[in-house]
């Protein structure tokens, strides 16, 4: 018994192949979609990132460019490095990848500096603004992903109640509003909401995206509820991994051989036992966020190419 799978690789796949005769379209009668991608210093995690960015880029044959500033850059001297970039026409996205150093004020960069034009990750205020209003414009790639999956599973929206956790404005505000579009009726909550439990107890459709390891447990979830767990923490202390994956002795022998375990926001068994579908950890949201990136490069590039 369970609740059922979102596979999240597989829609993403999904998603990429249905891409490539969009692709095609765009190279045979102009060029490919590009995509720039700006990795600020060497943080390990946004090398790994951008990686699989660039990879997927070359996959599908949107061509990518990385450009690398020093990580000591200042503010001022990373927005001025992000002219040339801004005046190159034939770039179609450009994206910043998170997260920057901690000297950079990361929202002037990414809300106020990229051309909304080409605002590949639908960080900017133009961009927000756009999403307020239900007006075309691209979309926070991870929310715009848990949209698509829920869609694509055919799994109703209208009318139900969706709770969201968390309220950044790259993942929990446009989630809500995605949802609230969609004519959800919708409960932002925070680290300040009251009564968190009572809160999730509500939804129909759970999205968990807080960044606290297993803080959504079974007393969170109103059985048979749609649950998707946006959260990525790896946790490598034994003891914590032992008591959430004592159920599951393929997590257990991952632990063992890499010594960390990537856990979402949301306590596996109790997701799995109660909701009626969920996202697992890896596998579920994560590979949408690619994906979407790469459909939000084609539909910029379709615009600008008047396709
Ligand atoms: P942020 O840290 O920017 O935001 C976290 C939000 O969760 C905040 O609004 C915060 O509230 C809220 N929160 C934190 N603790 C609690 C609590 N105890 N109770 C209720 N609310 C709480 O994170 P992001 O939105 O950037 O990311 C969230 C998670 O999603 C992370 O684990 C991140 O790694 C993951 N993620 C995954 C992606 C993917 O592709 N799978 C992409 C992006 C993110 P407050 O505003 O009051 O501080």
């Amino acid at each position: 018994m369970g609740g059922t799978v979102l596979d999240g690789k597989r829609i993403s796949r999904e998603i990429q192949e249905e891409l490539r005769p969009r692709i095609a379209a765009l190279a045979a009668r102009s060029r490919p979609p590009a995509l720039a991608v700006v990795r600020v210093g060497d943080n390990p995690a946004s090398e790994i990132y951008v990686r699989n960015k660039i990879k997927a880029c070359r996959d599908l044959g949107i061509r990518s460019i990385e450009i690398r500033p020093p990580g000591n850059i200042s503010t001022d001297e990373l927005i001025e490095s992000l002219k040339p970039l801004t005046a190159d026409r034939s770039v179609d996205g450009i994206l910043i990848q998170m997260p920057l150093p901690p000297q950079i004020d990361a929202s002037a960069v990414t809300m106020y500096v990229i051309d909304p034009m080409r605002d590949v990750d639908g960080f900017g205020v133009i961009s927000l603004g756009y999403l307020v209003l239900n007006e075309p414009a691209p979309r926070a790639c991870t929310p715009a992903g848990i949209l698509e999956l829920l869609k694509r599973y055919q799994i109703p929206i209208a009318g139900r109640h969706a709770v969201v956790v968390g309220r950044s404005n790259i993942v929990g505000k446009p989630m809500a509003l995605l949802l609230l579009h969609e004519n959800a009726t919708v409960t932002i909550c925070h680290s300040k909401t009251s009564d968190l439990a009572g809160e999730c107890r509500r939804a129909d459709i759970l999205i968990a995206a807080m960044g606290r390891p297993a803080a959504i447990t079974a007393s969170h979830i109103k059985p048979g509820a749609v649950v998707v767990d946006v959260g990525m923490n790896r946790i490598s202390d034994r003891s914590a991994v032992q008591s959430l994956f004592a159920h599951d002795p393929v997590r257990l022998a991952a632990f063992d051989k890499n010594g960390s375990v990537l856990v979402g926001d949301v306590e596996p068994r109790a997701m799995q036992e109660l909701s009626s579908a969920y996202t697992p950890v890896p596998g579920g949201v994560g590979p949408l966020t690619i994906a979407m990136l790469m459909a939000n490069t084609v539909q910029i590039a379709e615009t600008r190419l008047g396709c």
